[in-house]
């Protein structure tokens, strides 16, 4: 744990509100770290200090996570993350060339200027959404989608260009990926407009995919669908999205499913849930008949003397478990239905039953009537 008796506030090291914005947090924290950086105030350990406090504090509160932790519970909030300052300059895992490269890097143009971005690069993730029965996602399913994306170009194998002598050196930056201008005290390196900051250009594009090096294409796909999936559930094809630019890997997709509801049943985790109607006669005496299952017909016995509302557990005729044997069960809430109309003889026979039949018409509150449902279920 840390040795540290009390720390200041990072609000207050930054001189900003709680309620700073992230622009402002960072310009404040530009401000100080300028005023104080080591390079400029060699062997004054007043300023290193200064400027380590104002890293810190920067680092955590332009962490959406960290600042909501920080802001609700203060320093322990933390939990020994973000004092990583603490063991000596930099020390501990806190990546400050993050926060210099954003920063510092166009203001100093550190370490002589950031490597310029390479020409290639990694596809984009795909998502797609697949619409899927109730039934599909409980037993599992197998559907071919047609995909679109991005492939290599097959006219100039991703190259870009006609010839096939691939790209050349930028004339606007001479291949450095970045042009450099004065703002008052400093140099400031920024990304050349004319190749994008790779450096290089493509002087004779391809016809068909005009320097880009990919096409839009469409693909299918057979998806298979594993038993006991739900809504929301993503299945991952790793390298099946988009073609990376000039070569670079492709990209992941993603199959996101959307699981329409069904009719009769609602779940809730491998459990299904419905509710049926029974007669008086019925919950008084006990019965035993068929209803609908998810895969066909499920006997079902109502016990003598059911009250209404209680829940009856068919054992394994639920969801199956994803990815496991065995699985969920049916629950079925059996309400008893009490005749809105009676006839004439059916009056009598209540009318008799009524003689013998009598409830005591004591209250209850309803938290004890709760508890004796769970002792007749
Ligand atoms: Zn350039
Ligand atoms: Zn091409």
């Amino acid at each position: 744990m840390s040795s540290r008796v009390s720390k200041a506030d990072y609000y207050e090291i930054l001189g900003v509100s709680p309620e700073a914005s992230d622009q402002e947090l960072k310009s404040a924290y530009r401000k100080l770290a300028l005023k104080h950086h080591p390079d400029r105030n060699p062997g004054i350990h007043a300023a290193e200090e200064k400027f380590k406090e104002a890293s810190e504090a920067y680092q955590v509160l332009s962490d959406p996570d960290k600042r909501a932790a920080y802001d609700r519970y203060g320093h322990a909030g933390l939990n020994g993350h973000g004092s990583g300052f603490g063991g000596g300059p930099f020390a501990g895992g806190v990546d400050i060339g993050d926060i210099f490269g954003d920063l510092f890097g166009e203001m100093f143009n550190v370490g002589g200027g950031s490597p310029r971005a390479s020409r290639q690069k990694r596809g984009d993730d795909l998502r797609f959404d697949l619409g899927l029965d109730f039934e599909a996602a409980v037993f599992g399913s197998e559907t071919e989608v047609k995909i679109r994306r991005l492939e290599t170009c097959a006219a100039c194998h991703g190259r870009g260009s006609a010839s096939g002598r691939g790209p050349s050196t930028c004339g606007q930056c001479q291949g450095r990926g970045q042009v450099r201008y004065q703002q008052g005290f400093f140099s400031v390196a920024r990304a050349c407009g004319a190749c994008g900051g790779t450096g290089s250009v493509i002087g004779d594009p391809c016809q068909t995919c005009r320097g880009q090096t990919r096409v839009n294409s469409e693909f299918k796909l057979n998806v298979k669908v594993p038993a006991g999936v739900e809504n929301g559930t993503r299945i991952r094809y790793a390298g099946e999205g988009d073609a990376g630019r000039s070569g670079g890997p492709r990209g992941d997709l993603f199959i996101v499913l959307s699981v329409r509801p069904h009719d009769l049943f609602e779940r809730k985790g491998n459990d299904l849930h419905c509710v049926i109607p029974i007669s008086f006669p019925q919950a008084a005496l006990g019965d035993e008949f068929e209803i609908p299952g998810i895969d066909g017909p499920v006997t079902l016995k109502v016990p003598e003397g059911t009250q209404s509302g209680r829940e009856l557990r068919v054992r394994g005729r639920g969801v199956p478990y994803l990815n496991d044997k065995g699985r969920g069960d049916l629950i079925v809430k059996v309400l008893v239905q009490i005749p809105r109309k009676l006839s004439r003889a059916q009056r009598e026979l209540v009318n008799k039953l009524a003689e013998s039949i009598t409830v005591d018409n004591k209250p209850t509150s309803p938290s004890l009537l709760e508890k004796m449902k769970d002792l007749f279920n």
